[in-house]
């Protein structure tokens, strides 16, 4: 007699598996292979996916990222749903007239909730599993993002919660984890030095740490960037996509979703092309690419992109194979490249990013120029952080406020001041 599976109980996933030798494991806090060292990964019983989930029941779910649920690692039928994720995909027409592209899209994670960066995706899984497995106590060692989301998500679901930023970030970064009252580590040293203190940290007290033991299941979440994207295009895959790459994780999960989606029968497989960016001050990943190596030599990192900013990235090594064996290409770009990309993202789509989402559409630009995307390529961009989180990034570089009385002839004055200014400036251009 074969049973039917009941989608509503029986969940998918199946075992940590090795990406290096395939070795399985117990779906416990765990994330190095015992045999190898190599990092594990949830596996999934694709054929128990392709025949409980259709386009149909993902619509019927939630308006968050949890429609995406059954390729999910959690049992939960009830996860922690601050309604993250179902981001905008905005149809560029200003900045794809400016760069010559027919066909550009925008993944607005800028906007994604609670704390305004695509970290919420992967915190929302890391912590409904770590509930699932009985951690009281969360953690994570942070570029910034990813302690506000921790912080903000762990207040909500009621989990003590103690993460760890170097203690030279953004002010925004500092008060977005403060305000949700965690117990908040700034470390003297890099993102790096605080990973590894808090490697130390996890072995001794028993938390669970997102990134850390907990990383298997938080990755997963980004996957949700993939499966975004696939239906927001009226279930198609895109031609190009230009992702930031700290760790590389995000990107090698958004490839996991896309052929994951082929594999469920929901979307048809084409060829993908991925391109990665980085910060010139902290491109390990970019290098590694250009010099055709297949291992990663670490960095001191110094560019104003502190959220991208890993030296020692863990998935470097996959997001160079997924780059070359799709077509795709890995850049960096300068800290004023990085500004440049802001301000032409704002001032095109009304889109205020972070330095991560600078540096990509710095590199989306550079790519353009190089010939490297198609104008009539589907494209897709990822903007996965907000603007006003590192607002010393762009201080100096975008004017002034015009101070005025409030009168009639002090807005005159200064309006006709403003727009003497404004044709002296295109004099400038011109010349
Ligand atoms: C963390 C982060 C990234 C990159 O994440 P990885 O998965 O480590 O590559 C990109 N953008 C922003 C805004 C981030 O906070
Ligand atoms: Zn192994």
């Amino acid at each position: 007699m074969t049973q039917a599976i009941n989608t509503q109980t029986k969940a998918a996933f199946q075992a940590l598996k090795c990406k290096e030798c395939g070795a399985e494991y117990e779906l416990q806090a765990s994330h190095v292979c015992e045999l190898c060292f190599g990092p594990l990964e949830v596996a999934y019983d694709y054929s128990a996916l392709r025949r409980s989930v259709t386009r149909e029941s993902i619509q019927a779910g939630p308006n968050s990222m949890w429609r995406y649920r059954q390729f999910l690692p959690v049992n939960s039928e009830n996860p922690i749903d601050v309604g993250t994720g179902m981001t905008p995909l905005v149809r560029s027409q200003r900045l794809a007239r400016r760069l010559g592209l027919n066909k550009l899209y925008i993944k607005n994670d800028a906007v994604n909730m609670p704390t305004l960066s695509f970290k919420d995706r992967v915190v929302s899984v890391a912590l409904t599993r770590a509930r699932e497995l009985g951690f009281t106590t969360v953690s994570c060692a942070s570029t910034g993002n990813l302690a506000n989301s921790t912080a903000a998500i762990a207040a909500h679901a009621g989990l003590d919660c103690c993460v760890f930023i170097p203690a030279d970030l953004e002010a925004g970064k500092v008060l977005g984890s403060l305000i949700y009252s965690p117990t908040l580590m700034a470390v003297k040293g890099n993102y790096d030095q605080v990973n590894r203190l808090c490697s130390e940290v996890a072995n001794t007290h028993g938390w669970g740490f997102v990134n850390i033991n907990l990383r298997p299941y938080y990755s997963e979440g980004s996957k949700t960037l993939g499966f975004e994207v696939a239906e927001q295009l009226g279930w198609q895959l895109p031609d190009h996509i230009v992702a930031p790459l700290a760790s590389g994780s995000l990107f090698t999960k958004i490839y996991k979703g896309f052929n994951e989606f082929v594999e469920a029968g929901l979307v048809e497989g084409k060829p993908v092309k991925f391109s990665g960016a980085q910060a010139e001050g902290c491109s390990p990943i970019a290098q590694a690419y250009k010099e055709g190596r297949d291992f990663i030599k670490p960095v001191k990192p110094n560019t104003i992109a502190k959220s991208i900013a890993i030296g020692n990235p863990a998935d470097g090594v996959y997001a160079v194979e997924i780059a070359k064996k799709t077509g795709g290409s890995i850049e960096a770009v300068t800290d004023a490249e990085i500004i440049e990309g802001i301000k032409l993202l704002a001032e095109t789509e009304g889109i205020f990013t972070e330095t991560a989402g600078g540096t990509t559409i710095a590199v989306l630009k550079k790519l353009v120029e190089a010939g490297k995307i198609d104008p009539d390529e589907t494209t897709v961009v990822y903007i996965t952080g907000n603007g006003l989180k590192t607002q010393e990034a762009v201080h100096g570089y975008i004017g002034e406020p015009l101070t005025i009385e409030a009168k009639l002839d002090s807005f005159e004055q200064a309006l006709e001041r403003s727009r003497t200014l404004e044709r002296l400036e295109w004099q400038q251009v011109l010349v």
